[in-house]
């Protein structure tokens, strides 16, 4: 971004998520990916988990009162423009979230559904699917990946982007809101993204972003970096749209760059 766009307004976002002591996903994602997208990241922790490139061994989730605590310190002393809520835990913690957006009202606000890691570990108890469901309609934009987006929906996953889309559709419908549907998760040479809403607030129904897949397996916190930065470039651009043309062919350089980290023996980070 350019100096002068910096020195106007420097967005600050609020993630409210997971910890990942190894650094690839989860707050430390996004308090990076915020700063690339020229923020100034904060962090309440929901959960702690154990975990490094190959698997999670284990998630410690504090007491709701202390995320309370946490989030009521940063409400009473900072603005915070966009908020990027992640790895939730429990239905407990859900429910605290909710009443603190139901009181503070942020303007930006990005839900990226995140149940199961893809070392398959669940990051969100099942019993707390239900309550993530009632979470969406406050959220501006949902950003979830084929899998969650079929359990979301109570759908088997999505094999081809078109089913993808339809899927899309039918989530946005039903929260009023927008769906940044991921083609992550496909196979084949492509890799699209589109967003999705279907009451007007794009300048299309469905917008694609056409894109190349990136041959890595080094892709852990991709769904965190996306959802921070994309809160974080929403507040500088305006709109959804302008925002992922920045975010994905950042996000597309920082897989093709994985390689040079070298951190870990699986799946490592972006
Ligand atoms: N750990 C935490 C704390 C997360 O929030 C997430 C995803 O959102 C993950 C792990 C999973 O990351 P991945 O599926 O990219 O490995």
């Amino acid at each position: 971004y350019p100096l002068e766009a910096t020195r106007r307004r420097v967005p600050r976002v609020l993630s409210i998520a997971g910890s990942d002591p190894s650094g690839g996903a989860g707050i430390q994602a996004d308090l990076k990916s915020i700063a690339a997208q020229g923020g100034y990241g904060m962090a309440a922790i929901t959960a702690l988990t154990a975990q490094n490139t190959q698997g999670v061994t284990g998630v410690h989730v504090p007491p709701v009162d202390f995320l309370r605590q946490q989030l009521e310190a940063i409400g009473n002393d900072i603005e915070v423009d966009a908020v990027k809520i992640g790895m939730l835990g429990d239905a407990a913690v859900i429910e605290e979230v909710r009443r603190w957006l139901g009181e503070v009202r942020p303007a930006v606000v990005v839900l990226d559904p995140v149940m199961i890691a893809t070392s398959g570990d669940r990051l969100l108890a099942e019993s707390a699917e239900a309550a993530l469901r009632e979470l969406l309609p406050l959220a501006d934009l949902i950003t979830p990946n084929l899998p969650e987006l079929a359990m979301l929906l109570g759908e088997s996953e999505a094999a081809d982007w078109d089913t993808a889309l339809a899927q899309g559709k039918r989530l946005a419908a039903a929260c009023g809101n927008t769906v940044l549907v991921k083609g992550g998760h496909l196979e084949g040479p492509g890799c699209p993204d589109a967003l999705v809403n279907t009451v007007g607030l794009l300048s299309q129904d469905v917008v694609v972003f056409p894109g190349e897949r990136v041959d890595t397996r080094n892709s852990h916190g991709t769904g965190c970096s996306l959802s921070s930065a994309m809160a974080t470039a929403k507040v500088r651009l305006g709109d959804w749209e302008s925002a992922l043309r920045v975010v994905k062919p950042w996000l597309h350089g920082a897989l093709a760059e994985s390689a040079v980290l070298e951190v870990g023996k699986g799946n490592g980070p972006i």
